[in-house]
């Protein structure tokens, strides 16, 4: 794609890209970093503090990605910083069992009160993989049904209409995900509980598990319906299959116990999603993290004792619960506290207020939608319940829109199919960076 904005600005950034591009396809790690959403010069940061990221070429931004949610208490957190930089003085990594790992586990129980017993791994991909398979060993069946626009990492069974990576460059699917994988996988359309019924009564003997986002983010914020979640837990109760809510995005950020909290806790902002009953498996990442790598799946201490050592499921892993990384999640979790979840919530209504008033006076078509903190921007009119609904909005405009936002010193995620992120480090100077950006933005927007 031809790159319409100007990007004198950026040399060490272009010159980095290219030499990336020589070396790792497309230049990148994970493919959304490249750009291919909005076109353009990915921007390669130097380094991180508090709200802001600063580029190679000395440009600052307001960052609203967040590392895709784990930097909750902005980059490069005092308490953070040196809780890693205490354990990696002590060792990077043994090969046995050490305390933190027992710490982390323990606050993660804590706070999600279903979970009794979790075991840590090194990504949300693995998280969920792990899940799976302990629920088809669990069950004795081999079915998973997932929902469209649902991510849950590169789990080959998952990948099937898996949301904004996918989306975003248009693939139907990915190559290399064998039938077999495939076929083991129902794909039905999110907040449809007619189409889950419809599955359950033709082949809910063979099912294993539902597995759901506990509020989608990766086709953008798409929350549950009322009843939605609550008819999810019934029809695979009724059926003898596993409910795995995936809480690698919004765990202990939508709240203290992220979207589970949300529905079940004090605050009622979507009460009685578990009035059935609780998920019988959740997943966790990102937050948890801190950002390094560490994530966790677990649930009630009778499915998580069919794992090895106790049992016959089998998961494993060099650098799980490293001591780096779990030391980095523990600060993490520690530093979110109740004020902290308050702060996000009121910094994140001012910035979506603000844009949503920008686009309205430049008659920009949009809806905003909420998942507690975090919301995305639809760039279509009227609410979005699916995929579907997601895909049908105006790309091109979010683009012109994501490249006004970074020319004005603001860095949204780059693509239309994403959540904003914010920290708790986004205080008043970064949210008037980024309010002082968006007339330009809106108006970049409208302008075809
Ligand atoms: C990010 C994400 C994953 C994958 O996590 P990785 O650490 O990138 O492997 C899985 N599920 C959800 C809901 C996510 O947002």
């Amino acid at each position: 794609m031809s790159a319409p904005f100007d990007e004198t600005a950026v040399p060490s950034s272009a010159a980095l890209f290219e030499r990336g591009r020589r070396v790792t396809p497309g230049g990148v790690n994970s493919p959304v970093r490249a750009f291919r959403g909005v076109g353009g010069t990915p921007r390669f940061m130097a380094s991180g503090k508090g709200a802001w990221l600063t580029d190679v070429d000395g440009n600052r931004y307001v960052d609203l990605i967040c590392s895709w949610g784990p930097m909750i208490l902005g980059h490069a957190h005092p308490d953070v910083l040196s809780a890693v930089t205490d354990a990696a003085g002590r060792g990077f990594s043994f090969g046995t069992p050490s305390e933190n790992e027992v710490a982390l586990v323990e606050e993660i129980v804590a706070r999600v009160e279903p979970v009794e017993q979790a075991r840590l791994v090194s990504s949300g991909t693995e998280a969920t993989m792990s899940a799976l398979r302990l629920a088809r060993g669990y069950t004795g069946r081999s079915v998973v049904v997932k929902f469209a626009g649902c991510y849950h990492g590169h789990v080959d069974a998952l990948l099937a209409q898996a949301g904004s990576g996918v989306a975003t460059f248009a693939l139907p699917d990915s190559a290399g995900v064998p039938a077999s994988a495939a076929g083991e996988t129902v794909v039905v359309p999110y907040n449809d509980l007619a189409a889950v019924e419809a599955v359950f009564a033709e082949r809910g003997s063979e099912i294993a598990a539902v597995i759901t986002e506990a509020s989608p983010g990766n086709m953008g914020v798409v929350p549950p319906a009322p009843g939605f979640t609550e008819g999810l837990r019934r029809v695979t109760a009724e059926h003898g299959a596993l409910l795995i809510t995936d809480e690698v995005m919004t765990g202990f950020r939508c709240s203290r116990a992220g979207w589970y909290g949300l529905e079940t806790g004090e605050s009622g902002a979507h009460p009685g999603g578990y009035a059935g009953g609780a998920p019988d498996l959740f997943t966790f990442g990102k937050v948890m993290g801190g950002g390094f790598p560490a994530a966790a799946f677990g649930g009630r201490a009778e499915i998580m004792g069919y794992l090895a050592p106790d049992g016959p499921v089998y998961q494993a892993g060099t650098l799980s619960g490293n001591p780096v990384a779990t030391a980095a999640g523990l600060a993490t979790l520690r530093g979110c506290t109740d004020e902290v979840y308050a702060h996000l919530d009121s910094a994140a209504h001012t910035i979506a207020a603000a844009a949503s008033e920008a686009l309205a006076a430049e008659g920009v078509a949009h809806t905003v939608q909420w998942a507690g903190s975090m919301f995305s921007i639809f760039f279509r009119e009227g609410a979005v319940a699916n995929y579907d609904d997601a895909r049908d909005q105006d790309t091109a405009a979010f683009g012109r829109f994501f490249h006004a936002m970074l020319d004005g010193g603001v860095h949204l995620p780059p693509s239309a199919f994403e959540s904003w992120f914010l920290s708790d480090a986004h205080d008043d100077e970064a949210i008037d960076a980024v309010l002082a950006a968006l007339p330009a933005a809106a108006k970049a927007a409208a302008s075809s």
